[in-house]
């Protein structure tokens, strides 16, 4: 696994904080303890501190002894079978080992550890535009928050505050498994369940917000787990977007940012709504239709152009997905060669305008820019056709078509709570209300675990897709270890 073990902050992530005087870092290397409160940190607050800091706490000290000597002699047998796992642990005997840590108050080390092994979404931001016909998470635009009312039961945003909990947790678990708490799962995390990317940022109390690039620091620095950047495009003209996805790409290019990604994704599909309202309207009113698709090259060209910077870094990635050539016309992968050829030639009329005008911001010559195009249409070629009826895209297919018959066994297989929780096909969403829900991206299922989160009482929109009421229970996963 190619994970660090960084037990100590990194100086340079020290440095660039933006306010580093408010930064109060306590550490006991003895106790585990590691309290370091950032500046986006909660304040200080001496209980919480006291807590950590109680030694004589029994529960806490009887689990740390066992750590302590099941670490020692497991890293002794590694020299032999090269693994130290948690999953070698008793995770009974572990329990109190995260006492203390707010944010995992009212749960045992072994619902921690199921959350944490299978974590693969934190869903930080609620809802999307896009409303793209392929999307896995059937994404739909945020909840309307109306009244007064709305506002104080309902949410759309993980809390700025929750948010920084949740790392603060992780970062000092970890810190007192020694490094252990994400070392043997997959390695990369996403702030996003059914979210575009370049809309994501959340507020704090005062009302500051925090982007991408903010929340990717503070995650990457409490786990050592590198995210994912998604994004299916932007509306050109709103600046403030346009603005912050300009900025992103500033970020990724310093030293040791892009590090921090283990893939940067432009989505290039014919399922955005934009370009199904062309593929709707083309037999019926081509005038509309066209308006439409010029609208959607129009967007992804500037999509291409704005991210020109990092296209060669080989994080950045085209997701390019369609129906095979035997269904139907408008969605195949022959009709997004065609639209990836239009948008192309949008981009490359913008470079030749550029270059014409001797704005070499971003192509500094023609056989710069020829190079650039070269590399686009290398990674745009290789096409993803859809191997299931995931979806809004349900409705495209056949009920007798392999897509649409291979979605039915797999939701057959898993029916019922229990095969989930033993699949590893399942993944953890950390909801913004800190609720956990697992998913295989064609079901999901509540559980009965939630996080600490000072939101945990606000409600958010369903987790998708296919939301069911059986509920995967705490017993189901006492069981499960
Ligand atoms: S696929 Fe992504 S961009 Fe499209 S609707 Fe879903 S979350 Fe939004």
């Amino acid at each position: 696994m190619l994970r660090i073990n960084n037990f100590e902050f990194s100086t340079s992530f020290r440095e660039n904080n933006k306010n580093p005087s408010a930064v109060n870092h306590v550490q006991d290397k003895d106790n585990m303890c590691n309290l370091a409160y950032l500046p986006y940190y909660r304040p200080f607050t001496p209980s919480f501190n006291a807590r950590w800091f109680n030694a004589s706490d029994n529960k806490f000290q009887k689990a740390k002894e066992y750590f302590n000597k099941k670490y020692d002699e497991l890293e002794d047998n590694k020299k032999r079978w090269n693994r130290n796992y948690l999953s070698a642990y008793n995770l009974d005997t572990l329990d109190g080992i995260q006492e203390g840590i707010p944010v995992f108050k009212g749960m045992t080390m072994k619902e921690i550890y199921f959350l944490t092994h299978y974590l693969k979404e934190i869903a930080v931001h609620r809802g999307c535009h896009n409303m793209c016909v392929h999307c896995y998470a059937e994404a739909k635009p945020p909840l309307l928050l109306k009244t007064e009312k709305d506002k104080s039961e309902k949410i759309n945003q993980m809390s700025y505050e929750d948010y920084c909990a949740l790392a603060e947790g992780f970062k000092e678990l970890d810190k007192r498994l020694k490094g252990l708490l994400f070392e043997e799962r997959e390695l990369y995390l996403a702030l996003f369940h059914d979210a575009d990317c370049s809309d994501i940022s959340i507020k704090d109390k005062q009302g500051n917000e925090h982007d991408f690039t903010e929340l990717v620091d503070i995650m990457y620095e409490a786990t050592q787990l590198p995210q994912v950047f998604d994004t299916s495009g932007w509306n050109p003209k709103d600046k403030k977007v346009q603005q912050k996805m300009e900025k992103l790409v500033q970020y990724f290019l310093q030293d040791g940012n892009s590090e921090k990604f283990c893939f940067f994704n432009v989505s290039l599909n014919p399922f955005h709504s934009t370009n199904a309202r062309y593929v709707k309207y083309i037999e019926s009113d081509p005038q509309k239709a066209m308006k439409y698709r010029n609208i959607y090259t129009d967007r992804m060209a500037n999509v291409l152009y704005t991210l020109t910077p990092i296209i060669r870094n080989n994080k950045f990635e085209f997701i390019s997905r369609a129906f095979d050539n035997t269904h139907a016309g408008g969605y195949t992968e022959q009709a997004l060669k065609e639209l990836i050829d239009e948008i192309l030639v949008k981009l490359e009329n913008k470079y030749i305008e550029d270059i014409k005008c001797g704005n070499l911001k971003y192509v500094k010559n023609m056989e710069h820019m020829k190079s650039i195009m070269e590399t686009i249409k290398n990674k745009a070629e290789s096409i993803d056709t859809l191997r299931l009826a995931q979806g809004r895209a349900v409705n495209l297919v056949d009920k007798d078509d392999i897509l649409f018959q291979r979605r039915k066994m797999i939701l057959e297989e898993y029916d019922i709570p229990e095969s989930a929780v033993e699949s590893s096909r399942f993944n953890a969403i950390i909801d913004a209300n800190g609720k956990v829900y697992m998913t295989n991206y064609l079901l999901t299922y509540p559980t009965e675990i939630q996080l600490n989160f000072e939101n945990k009482n606000k409600k958010t929109a369903d987790i998708k897709p296919d939301l069911q009421e059986k509920i995967l229970s705490k017993a189901m996963i006492e069981k499960k270890f």
